[in-house]
């Protein structure tokens, strides 16, 4: 390249400016390469008529505007801060980007990213070269979306065939990323009545409303097509797994059925419709499009046979899981206001003495009809929805009110703990909470012991640690529940305010028969003793497993050898007894 600083012959150096200008100009557009230059900031300055090709953004589109913006999609963004620090490092960048492309849906591309430094090492400029690693899938894209049988005239969505060209697309992709696909189709419930009561006319601009309505409660990267007569097909794309593929089909499934239920006036006369839906999901119910279709028609068949308003996954298992979790997720919203939770008590044995000198509050549901439900069933779907906030102070502050009522009737001072979410580090002020809860009830905060696991602390962890900093510095023990279960190393939790381990119940259960989980069991006892924590064992149900414990120093235990939970007035029972286990025999 010429050196504009070189101005020996003014002239000449102005043609020659104006050649390589020329000689560029000619060179990005005679390439099949989409080519992007970037100024060091990622500013796109120019495009070449490859990159509009491939991605549908004209140049006008583009210039100006951040990379980031066209680098929107998940994939490509967690991969900026690795090509920076390539660029820093070497100045060069390669690898594959799925990129979002105009028209909708995405495009996997080979990129290249180079780093031009001309002065004293400062990135003047990058040039971003990339090229589409399915070539033919484009081409073949054009040709259907131009084809006039790809668009339904009356409501303008997509027909049947592009809706499979879209799907055979979502499912090769899914199948590469190792995500879920989710197909739902849909036939409205007695749709022949509209027409034959209402005219034909009047049919068709219910149609064109319920068109309307469908693209509305979808998301940009997702489709809806029309199939049928009175037939609906949505395409779910970019789901996590099979299982969220259940939930947030079921959620799509039940907006789908509020939006048909609202008035939709024809003529001065209001009609609600509703539809019968279909839904298979891939991978777990097929990877070949026509397939997946074929299941989805089937699935709808057997919802339309269930009468009116009615949906129906391919699998039976599928259908009867998500039930289940809609069903318990409606009566949960209702278990805080109608008080149906309880607090069991499971005590806590100084392993010495033999006095309880703890309880873990452990809720209870008691559904109206199914009695006591277990919080291995309900906690789940109560984090998945967030109502773990309102049941999690629930408990907290009901503990904390049990703690202020024995301490009322005069009974020794246990401590209680008390199990935390996720999500009530994340999206609550925990500590507004914990601090009106202890104001309430005037309970001693060194009573109160809140237990978090390792992979709930890991989900956050800056937020987390300054959370339980706060916590603990009011005087509230905190203990790391079900340790050993996650991938922490005791080396990373010594940084946090614990006083208290607990060790996860999988390691008592083969304590008897495994040398090596009882040499795991007492490392992990001398690191806590030697950060000064208590060490609390769970699941102990035999006596041999008692004797091992007490063997390995452990301070204390939780088990069904002395008590499973039970309900606070068994516990007050327990208390004001002093029931104890036999103390532990001097060596
Ligand atoms: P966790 O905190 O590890 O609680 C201990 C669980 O082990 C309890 O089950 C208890 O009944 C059980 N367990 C205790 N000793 C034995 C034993 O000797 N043998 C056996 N097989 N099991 C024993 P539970 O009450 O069903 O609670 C299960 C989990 O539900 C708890 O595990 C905790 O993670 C969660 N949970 C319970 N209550 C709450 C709550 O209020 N909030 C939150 N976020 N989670 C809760
Ligand atoms: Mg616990
Ligand atoms: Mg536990």
């Amino acid at each position: 390249m010429i050196n504009p600083s070189d101005t020996k012959n003014p002239k000449k150096v102005n043609k020659d400016l104006r050649q390589d200008a020329k000689l560029l100009k000619i060179l990005l557009e005679n390439t099949d390469d989409a080519v992007l230059l970037l100024d060091r900031r990622g500013i796109i300055s120019r495009v070449n008529d490859a990159f509009s090709l491939l991605t549908g953004y004209a140049s006008r589109e583009v210039k100006g505007r951040h990379v980031r913006r066209f680098w929107s999609d998940i994939s490509a963004r967690e991969q900026l801060p690795l090509i920076n620090e390539a660029l820093w490092d070497c100045g060069y960048w390669m690898g594959q980007i799925d990129l979002p492309l105009k028209r909708g849906g995405h495009g996997v591309f080979a990129v290249k990213v180079l780093a031009v430094l001309p002065d004293q090492g400062r990135v003047r400029l990058l040039v971003v070269q990339m090229a589409r690693t399915e070539l033919i899938a484009p081409l073949r894209e054009a040709m259907v979306e131009a084809d006039d049988s790809a668009w339904d005239h009356l409501t303008g969505l997509p027909t049947r065939a592009l809706f499979q060209d879209r799907l055979r697309q979502a499912i090769s992709q899914a199948t590469r990323r190792h995500y879920a696909v989710g197909l739902i189709s849909m036939d409205l419930d007695n749709f022949t009545l509209v027409n034959d009561s209402l005219g034909r006319e009047r049919g068709d601009e219910a149609l064109r409303v319920v068109a309307q309505r469908l693209a509305k409660c979808l998301r940009t990267s997702d489709s809806v097509a029309r199939i049928g007569a009175d037939e609906f097909a949505l395409l779910l794309v970019d789901i996590d797994d099979v299982s969220a593929a259940v939930r947030n089909v079921g959620v799509v499934a039940r907006k789908l059925y509020e939006l048909l239920d609202e008035p939709i006036t024809l003529g001065g006369t209001e009609i609600r419709l509703s539809a019968a839906m279909g839904i298979t999901i891939s991978p777990q119910d097929g990877q070949d499009p026509q397939q997946l279709m074929k299941n989805s028609a089937t699935a709808l068949s057997h919802a339309k046979r269930k009468g009116r308003n009615n949906y129906q996954f391919f699998s039976q298992e599928m259908t009867e899981t998500a039930r289940r979790r809609f069903a318990m997720e409606n009566s949960l919203r209702y278990a805080v206001e109608r008080d149906q939770l309880v607090l069991f008590y499971q005590p806590q044995v100084d392993l010495t003495s033999g006095q309880v000198v703890g309880a873990e509050a452990l809720v209870r549901w008691n559904h109206p009809e199914r009695g006591l439900v277990s919080p291995l069933e309900f906690i789940p779907v109560a984090e998945e929805t967030g109502l773990i906030l309102p049941i999690g102070e629930w408990v907290l502050r009901t503990a904390c009110r049990q703690l202020a009522a024995w301490k009322a009737m005069g009974l020794p001072m246990i401590r209680v703990g008390v199990n935390l979410s996720a999500l009530q580090f994340q999206r609550q002020d925990l500590v507004k909470i914990v601090e009106s809860c202890l104001e309430e009830t005037g309970i001693d905060p060194q009573y109160l012991d809140l237990e978090i696991t390792e992979s709930a602390i890991m989900e956050d962890v800056q937020k987390t640690v300054a959370v339980l900093n706060r916590i603990s510095a009011m005087g509230v023990k905190l203990s790391i529940d079900d340790f050993g279960t996650g991938y922490s190393s005791l080396s990373q939790l010594r940084h946090f305010p614990f006083k208290t381990l607990k060790i996860d119940r999988s390691f008592v259960r083969s304590i008897e028969d495994n040398a090596g989980d009882a040499a795991i069991v007492s490392a992990i006892i001398a690191m806590a003793h030697s950060l000064d924590q208590t060490v609390i064992v769970e699941g102990l149900e035999t006596d041999a497993q008692l004797s091992i414990m007490r063997r390995l120093q452990c301070n204390e235990m939780q088990g069904y050898l002395f008590s499973a939970p039970t309900p606070a007035d068994v516990f007050t029972e327990m208390l004001r007894l002093g029931t104890s286990l036999p103390a532990k025999e001097k060596a």
